[in-house]
């Protein structure tokens, strides 16, 4: 078995018969995926190797098409692409269809299927790092946005009872919120005080220094997930710490949502601790 540092450090050696993932988006330059899934590669001893293309805003349409011309084995896809990839795909999975944002194509037979992961990452983020399960539980969600709506979504498939979305644009967190069906409202800040999981699924707290949140409507009675991992530690995470509570931020619903990326594209279960390592090391060196 390759040692998650080795499988990271190891060079790529492409041939004629290397497949070829990537990731679309705009910008790409500081993407951990192309580390964590060419680490996931070598691990899996396949011939694949995975890149990061910067594609302009407006072209996904055209990247679609590239990615049936050129053959390539799996797309990533990041803002600002998300929307515009959903409407190029063949086919939607159900996910992506009631988000009506992908974040993910691969092959099924000759059609290109558009997949979202980013909530299904966060479930399973929540119960390595923070053995939380959602069934039954009272969720509040932080911003209404793309990363945000797959959270909810996920959540109320995950068990939820109720959710909460507090978005700064009413309209958006009601849509937000609908995306749940009845158990999803639209409210406060206030309100989170009553809930097991508070979610950061706004930008909030990367300038290390803002919080989206009165930090003393937290308490030990939380979990807390922040879905920012640079910093690694946001005020939130650090206030939230302080208070007693249980904290994750972002780096495991990375790596998770990736993982199920790669399981669709291989049809292998994904060296998780290989991809988590990769991740962690470049972040601390990139
Ligand atoms: P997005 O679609 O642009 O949505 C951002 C949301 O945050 C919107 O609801 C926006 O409000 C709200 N917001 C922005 N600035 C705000 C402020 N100053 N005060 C209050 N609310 C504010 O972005 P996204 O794709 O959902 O991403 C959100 C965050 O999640 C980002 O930090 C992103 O890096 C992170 N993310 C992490 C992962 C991961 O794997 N860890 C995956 C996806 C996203 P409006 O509704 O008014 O526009």
């Amino acid at each position: 078995m390759t040692s998650p540092e080795s499988a990271s450090n190891r060079p790529i050696l492409v041939s004629s018969s290397t497949r070829v993932a990537a990731v679309i988006g705009d910008p790409v330059d500081h993407s951990l995926s192309p580390v964590m899934f060419n680490a996931a590669f070598t691990a899996a001893g396949l011939d694949w190797v995975y890149a990061a293309l910067r594609v302009a805003a407006g072209s996904a349409a055209e990247a679609v098409a590239a990615m049936e011309t050129l053959n390539l084995a799996g797309l990533s896809v990041t803002m600002p692409h998300k929307q515009g990839v959903a409407a190029a795909v063949h086919r939607l999975s159900p996910t992506a269809a009631a988000l009506g944002a992908v974040n993910c194509v691969y092959r099924e037979g000759r059609d290109l299927v558009g997949e979202n992961t980013d909530g299904e990452g966060f479930v399973r983020a929540l119960t390595t790092q923070l053995d939380f399960d959602a069934r039954n539980k009272v969720c509040a969600v932080l911003g209404a946005g793309g990363a945000a709506r797959a959270v909810v979504a996920a959540l109320a498939g995950a068990g939820a009872t109720r959710i909460l979305v507090v978005g700064r644009t009413s309209a958006k967190a009601e849509a937000a919120a609908r995306i749940a069906g009845g158990i999803a409202v639209a409210g406060s800040q206030e309100l989170v005080a009553d809930a097991d999981l508070i979610v950061n699924a706004t930008p909030v707290g990367m300038d290390g220094n803002t919080t989206p949140l009165d930090p003393a409507l937290v308490s030990s009675r939380h979990h807390v997930a922040d879905l920012i991992y640079r910093p690694e530690q946001t005020p939130l995470l650090r206030s939230a710490s302080a208070a007693g509570a249980n904290v994750m931020n972002g780096l495991e619903m990375l790596v998770q949502q990736g993982a199920i990326q790669f399981e669709l594209w291989t049809g292998l279960s994904a060296p998780v601790d290989v991809m988590r390592a990769a991740a962690e090391n470049e972040l601390a060196t990139g």
